[in-house]
């Protein structure tokens, strides 16, 4: 069965870090509706005053950043020593655990920056276990061409088309995500069987693209974020040479709370999560337990 829209939100344009213009979609009210996805940024600017004072030194505690670099330079430094410059087409994808102290700043200081953060939850076994840090270099994303002038970048999970079966580099995850970067021309269509024990939701950065479901086709515009209802297929047409992202991952159907950089399951981890983060233990083994 096709998969529908059945949830569409224009993203917010917001500022966080030290000044950093973004979009932002996030759900409203609970925050366990796009489940396992918390929250999704695209950072997409020409001026420097935009995006030039980054994200200074900051925690994050029970969930994973996934870092995605269309154009541009960044550099990602951590608690544990790792640093790292994420260049075009290079994707990031940390997992906090119980702590990470990290800074996210652009290497350039004129030029286009355009990028991609998405937030994905941890399951509660999994938000206290050591912090881990992935990097992935532009050659180590496979790149599939289908249809009349279409393709996708391969980030995370198994892209099938034309019988053809491309897996991203990401692996190991327990929400078994898939992140495919989709150019779709004008005039094509992609048909993408998904996992039906999946959620799935999109996101247009470029042109616009109708969803057909099944018996309806709805249209998502950019900045606009989808969520799509069951199924175990993914149809979506393009009237003109449109970019977007398709995500998918299992929901893990445990509580959310939140503060800030934070997410765990209940309000008490949040008080211990703000507790360490003042104490300093937040990153440190042998801190809260
Ligand atoms: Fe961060």
């Amino acid at each position: 069965m096709k998969r529908t829209i059945v949830h569409l939100l224009n993203s917010e344009a917001v500022t966080d870090g030290d000044g950093v213009k973004i979009q932002r979609s996030v759900a409203r009210g609970a925050l366990q509706t796009f489940d396992p996805f918390l929250l999704l940024d695209e950072i997409a600017s020409d001026d420097a005053a935009d995006y030039i004072g980054g994200f200074p030194m900051h925690p994050h505690r029970g969930f994973e950043t996934v870092t995605y670099m269309l154009e541009g330079r960044m550099r990602h430094r951590d608690h544990m020593g790792n640093e790292g410059l994420l260049v075009t087409g290079g994707v990031q994808w940390m997992t906090a655990g119980r702590g990470v102290m990290h800074s996210e700043i652009p290497e350039q200081s004129e030029g286009r920056l355009h990028g991609f953060q998405l937030w994905v939850n941890l399951p509660a076994a999994e938000k206290m276990a050591p912090p881990a840090y992935r990097e992935y270099g532009p050659d180590e994303i496979p790149q599939v061409r289908f249809g009349r002038a279409s393709g996708a970048r391969v980030i995370a999970g198994e892209f099938l088309q034309d019988g053809v079966s491309t897996r991203g580099p990401v692996a190991d995850v327990t929400t078994r995500p898939d992140y495919f970067d989709i150019s779709l021309a004008g005039g094509d269509v992609l048909t993408l069987p998904v996992d039906a024990d999946k959620r799935v939701v999109l996101y247009a950065y470029e042109g616009a693209v109708s969803v057909r479901g099944a018996g309806d086709a709805r249209r998502l515009a950019r900045q606009q974020f989808a969520m799509l209802g069951e199924g175990d297929t993914v149809e979506v047409a393009a009237d003109e040479d449109s970019r977007f992202l398709l995500l998918a991952g299992r929901p893990l159907g445990e509580p959310v709370a939140n503060w800030g950089p934070f997410v765990m399951n209940t309000p008490e981890e949040i008080e211990q999560a703000i507790r360490d983060y003042r104490d300093g233990t937040l990153v440190n083994e042998g801190g809260a337990t």
